[in-house]
């Protein structure tokens, strides 16, 4: 089930913010160069 909210990286489960797909640069960056990540590293407390 998508998640029209959600950060469209996949390991985040932030919020994404309103004029971007993504809650981040980080993550954006992370898709733009996909990067392989463990787990999101996007810096927001909330995501693991
Ligand atoms: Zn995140
Ligand atoms: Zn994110």
């Amino acid at each position: 089930m998508t998640n029209e909210n959600k950060c469209a990286h996949d390991l985040c489960s932030c919020a994404k913010s309103d004029d971007s797909d993504y809650c981040s640069e980080h993550c954006k960056d992370a898709v733009d160069q996909d990067l392989t990540e463990i787990r999101c590293d996007c810096g927001h407390s909330d995501c693991q």
